[in-house]
Order: C-alpha cells, then sequence, then structure tokens
C-alpha cells in the first residue's frame, strides 16, 4: 500500500505518520525529515538545502526526487510506504507517477488533513519535536510528560528553527501557492479528505476507517493491533 498524506505545515501529518506506520507495519517517509539529517551530516545535499529550508521555500525538485527514489529503494519499503510531505509539486507528483508505473508499487491513496489557515501559525511556533525518535508533541494541546523531555527516550526536545513564526509564515504562503495545486492533481484519484482541525485521536480514527475496508480486502491488515485511543 503507497499513502500520501498531504496537509499544511502543523496540519498534525508527523504525528499522523507515526501512528499510521505502526499500525500498518509500512515506513513512514517524511523528506523533511530525510533533509534534516542531510543536513546534520553535511552532505552535499544537506548543505544545498539548508538555506533554503531556513527560509520556507522548496528545496529543487531534482534533488528531493532522487533522494526519495534512493529511499524508496530499501527492501524495507517494498511492500508499500506512507510518504510524509511528498510530493510538493506538480512536477514531484507527475515523478512519483513515473516512479510508480516504473517499479510497479500500487496506486496511492491520498489523505488530505484539511486544517483552516488562521490555525496554523499558532500550532506549529507551539511544536516541540525530539530530535532522536522524531515524535512531535504541542506545548498546547499534546504536551510531553515531564516539560522539556520526549516521554518515549527522556531526550531534551528541540524547536524546529523553521518554527519561528517569520518562516512559518512563508511555509505557509508556499504550501498554499505551490502544494495546494498538487490536491487539484490527485482529486480523480483514491483521493480522502479528512478534517484536520480535531484531536490527534479523532483524525486517527477517521484515516483507520478509510483505510480498515481497503486493507482489508489487499489481505495485508495490519502489522498491530491498532492502538487504544
Ligand atoms: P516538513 O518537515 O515536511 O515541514 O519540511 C520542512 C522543509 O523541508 C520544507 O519547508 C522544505 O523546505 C523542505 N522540504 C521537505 N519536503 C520537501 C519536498 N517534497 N520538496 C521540497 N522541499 C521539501
Amino acid at each position: 500500500m503507497v499513502l500520501l498524506l498531504f496537509g499544511p505545515p502543523g496540519s498534525g501529518k508527523g504525528t499522523q505518520s507515526g501512528r499510521i506506520s505502526n499500525w500498518l507495519g509500512i515506513p513512514a517517509i517524511s523528506t523533511g525529515d530525510m533533509l534534516r539529517e542531510e543536513i546534520k551530516a553535511g552532505t552535499a545535499l544537506g548543505n544545498a538545502a539548508q538555506s533554503i529550508m531556513a527560509s520556507g521555500g522548496l528545496v529543487g525538485d531534482d534533488l528531493v526526487n532522487r533522494m526519495l527514489a534512493q529511499r524508496v529503494s530499501s527492501p524495507d519499503s517494498a511492500h508499500g510506504f506512507l510518504l510524509d510531505g511528498y510530493p510538493r509539486t506538480v512536477e514531484q507528483a507527475e515523478y512519483l507517477d513515473r516512479l510508480i508505473e516504473e517499479r510497479q508499487f500500487q496506486t496511492p491513496i491520498v489523505l488530505h488533513l484539511d486544517v483552516p489557515m488562521d490555525a496554523l501559525v499558532g500550532r506549529l511556533t507551539s511544536r516541540r519535536q525530539c530530535p532522536q525518535c522524531k515524535r512531535i508533541y504541542n506545548l498546547l494541546h499534546q504536551p510531553p510528560r515531564t516539560p522539556g523531555i520526549c516521554d518515549d527516550d527522556g531526550t531534551p526536545l528541540i524547536t524546529r528553527k523553521d518554527d519561528s513564526e517569520e518562516v512559518v509564515t512563508e511555509r505557509i504562503r508556499t504550501y498554499d501557492e505551490v502544494t495546494r495545486p498538487v490536491l487539484a492533481y490527485y482529486q480523480d484519484r483514491k483521493y480522502h479528505q479528512i478534517r484536520g482541525d480535531r484531536s490527534p485521536s479523532y483524525i486517527f480514527e477517521a484515516i483507520t476507517g478509510i483505510l480498515e475496508p481497503i486493507v482489508s480486502k489487499n489481505g495485508n491488515c495490519c502489522a498491530k493491533p491498532k492502538p487504544p485511543i
């Protein structure tokens, strides 16, 4: 199963992709996380991406496409994967179509978390992330048990550099102008819109409600029982 998780920055894609990946036993691939790892490792790709990401713009299609193609070649992706934050341009969507055809992956199922734009800035500036396991917290409605510390592995949480108000505003503008048209590209395919302005558990229930009939029909549901709500 190939899943594409869409939504503006701050719509909760990271939280949902972790839950879906655990539930279905497929890798969640976040191009944003991959690019941050490249920056940390000081690679040529990381150096090329750094200033673009810091300003809230999009890294070039060629670079991201190549990185993605390489990632989905790993054995863990052979039976499916979830993409979080890719494709973000129509060019990337066209590239993904060609990749899917070439590698004979299944037709992607698109999940769109729709959140009103005016709710996003507050959500993003109160977001914290574990740099180790990548789990995402929100000081407003999903705080860690101990302030500033990851519940899962005890690592001190960080604020992502691009979650400052100025950069967040630019990221939202980029989403609206460049990524929103990608949704039109998928509209007549396996496209599902989900209200993203609800609790993470409510959203996950909505997602499993959409996916359960499909995965049980395909006979590959599910790696683990659904986590408790
Ligand atoms: P994210 O963690 O998905 O919010 O991504 C953080 C940043 O990484 C974005 O603001 C972009 O600068 C860059 N990025 C992530 N995915 C892509 C992509 N598919 N295409 C271009 N840039 C990307």
